[in-house]
């Protein structure tokens, strides 16, 4: 699995160049597009093309060569191949038949994005491209909501606005967020701000809508303990009227993620208590 450079010819490293003028056989997920690059760094190497129509059939052939002890290496259009590029279903069946598989790492548009967002790193989800229908956008992303790691998505030129315009209502228009568009290239752009404001400025400048483009949102805010405690106090009081304390402690607990031993011991003083 040969990484290729996102934008910038000199993030082709050493050993990825060295890698694939050694090879037998290289497939690219579209020929065409990787020849200049190949050509640029003089890798005369046969190509075949493996892409996410073909991928079945072309696994096959692949496998079949490797298993004559040919060397084959997958490179994507750019960066990292499986990492919303082809690639996954030929290096399971490497595993199942025990051949072996060797990373040759470098470029992602997802780690270098999260490199330079100034926004937390040590946890981050990465989400890959959103659906492009509305209703599916907004379900995976109310899915998200209250996910607390840095949330990194893929996202194409002509959806962002309204990608913007979705996250910025599920999540809230003040939620921390990074754009960052052509990456290592020319125009190489990185614009920290609210959703809100991201949202405005890729509205009123169509450059910043043009390109590659990678989004990254920050997670949800932990809720202060005391907070998360009276809104489980509430929902708890709300259930106790309609169910038994059992059935409302693990109600509450679902709903909230807090402790079902606690939230019964609650419930059963609650309901216990004069005013209830
Ligand atoms: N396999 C690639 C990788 O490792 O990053 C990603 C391939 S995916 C089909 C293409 C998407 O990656 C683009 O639509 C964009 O969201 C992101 N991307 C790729 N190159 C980029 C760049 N130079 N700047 C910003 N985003 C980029």
């Amino acid at each position: 699995m040969v990484a290729t450079p996102i934008g910038n010819r000199d993030d082709f490293s050493v050993r990825a160049v060295n890698t694939l003028k050694q090879v037998d056989l290289i497939a690219a997920e579209d020929t065409r597009h990787s020849r200049p690059l190949l050509q640029h760094f003089g890798i005369k190497t046969p190509l075949i093309a493996l892409h996410e129509h073909n991928e079945r059939e072309a696994m096959h052939g692949i496998l079949a060569r490797l298993q004559e002890q040919q060397s084959i290496a997958l490179i994507s259009d750019a960066g990292t191949p499986l990492i919303s590029d082809p690639g996954f279903p030929l290096v399971r069946e490497c595993h199942q038949r025990g051949i072996r598989v060797c990373p040759i790492p470098g470029a992602s548009a997802a780690i270098c994005a999260i490199s330079v967002a100034g926004l937390p790193s040590d946890r981050f989800l990465f989400e890959g491209f959103l659906p492009r229908t509305q209703a599916a956008r907004r379900e995976r992303l109310q899915g998200l909501k209250h996910e607390r790691c840095t949330l990194v998505f893929y996202e194409s030129n002509h959806r962002v606005r309204e990608s913007l315009h979705d996250m910025a209502s599920i999540f809230g228009t003040g939620r921390p967020a990074l754009l960052a568009r052509e990456l290592t290239k020319l125009h190489e752009t990185l614009i920290s701000a609210p959703l809100d404001a991201l949202l405005q400025q890729v509205e009123a400048d169509p450059m910043q809508r043009k390109g590659e483009i990678v989004l990254l949102v920050a997670g949800a805010e932990k809720k202060a303990d005391a907070e998360q405690a009276a809104e489980a106090t509430r929902i708890l009081e709300i259930l106790l009227k309609e169910l038994p304390v059992k059935q409302a402690a693990t109600l509450t607990a679902q709903i909230t993620g807090g402790k079902k031993n606690l939230l019964y011991q609650e419930a059963l003083a609650l309901r216990s208590s004069p005013e209830n």
